[in-house]
């Protein structure tokens, strides 16, 4: 994995977010991807905890994320890039400084980021972490709570703690066609952020029912495979060229 790193050879992956109003395109997951000659793909929920572990975790994340900003700036400028940060980098007080002078060195407004924290990661220190947080949102970055609804999904937090989105898990949204129970814990869900003033993206839409079903909830972004899978730089441009054109000749993206 360190040598890897070191040959350039872990890559990054996009995943469209979108508007479910509008099923407009608003932004991309940077989702790691690494092939190695011998194991073969080694998922991410493998081998950033690993990197995590190990210590290499801020050489991996700098160069996922140096990689990541350098292909958003071939989006339209409307475009967010959400990009993940580990467990470990919550806990490391350099990392606010480390996360914006890396997309400054590559030219991203602060504002055209995102960044998904889990709540795990906040609850191992719980000041380290507001404090990058706040940090890195004076400077204009965006907060997302991911996979909420399966750790703790503590309210306190949600009252106290300075986020700007919430990412429903997936384990909510693939049964909500299925049973009542998470469509209504998923309705609940979006009322509260609602009344908090935090945006709401559904993680894992699969199908057309559940894009529906989440559309009749009022939810106001949406994230899977029925959307988009997550593909590579150039398969991601691509894709742009082709939802700017369907969406008329004033916006164009260059490939
Ligand atoms: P996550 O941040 O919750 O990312 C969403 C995961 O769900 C991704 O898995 C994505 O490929 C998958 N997914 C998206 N839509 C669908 C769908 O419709 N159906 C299904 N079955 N899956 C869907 P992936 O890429 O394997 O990443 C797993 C986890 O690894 C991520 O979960 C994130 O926690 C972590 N990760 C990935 N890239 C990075 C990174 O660059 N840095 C850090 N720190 N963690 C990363
Ligand atoms: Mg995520
Ligand atoms: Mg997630």
């Amino acid at each position: 994995m360190r040598n890897a790193i070191i040959a350039d050879e872990v890559d990054v992956h996009f995943q469209p977010i979108v508007n479910l109003k509008t099923d407009m395109v608003v932004g991309f997951e940077a989702l790691a991807r690494w092939c190695d000659p011998d194991l073969g793909y080694v998922s991410p929920a493998v081998f950033v905890p690993l990197a995590e572990e190990r210590g290499f975790i801020d050489s991996l994340s700098e160069t996922l994320l140096r990689k990541a900003a350098e292909t958003a700036l071939l989006w339209p400028k409307e475009l967010f890039l959400s990009f993940n940060l580990s467990s470990a980098q919550l806990m490391d007080p350099m990392t606010s400084t480390n996360v914006l002078s890396i997309i400054q060195r590559a030219g991203l407004d602060p504002r055209r980021l995102e960044l998904e924290i889990t709540e795990t990661a906040v609850m191992t220190d719980a000041d380290v972490a507001q404090k990058i947080v706040t940090e890195l949102r004076a400077a204009g970055v965006r907060i997302s709570l991911d996979d909420f609804g399966t750790g703790q999904s503590s309210l306190g937090r949600l009252r106290d703690f300075s986020f700007d989105k919430v990412k429903v898990d997936r384990a909510f949204v693939s049964r909500i066609s299925a049973d009542r129970a998470s469509e209504h814990i998923v309705k609940a869900i979006i009322a509260m952020c609602d009344g908090l003033n935090l945006e709401v993206v559904a993680e894992g839409i699969e199908d057309f029912s559940e894009a529906l079903k989440l559309k009749g909830l009022g939810c106001g972004m949406g994230q899977g495979y029925f959307y988009g899978k997550p593909a590579d730089s150039v398969t991601t441009l691509r894709y742009l060229a082709e939802k700017y054109q369907e969406a008329g000749p004033a916006l164009s993206v260059a490939v």
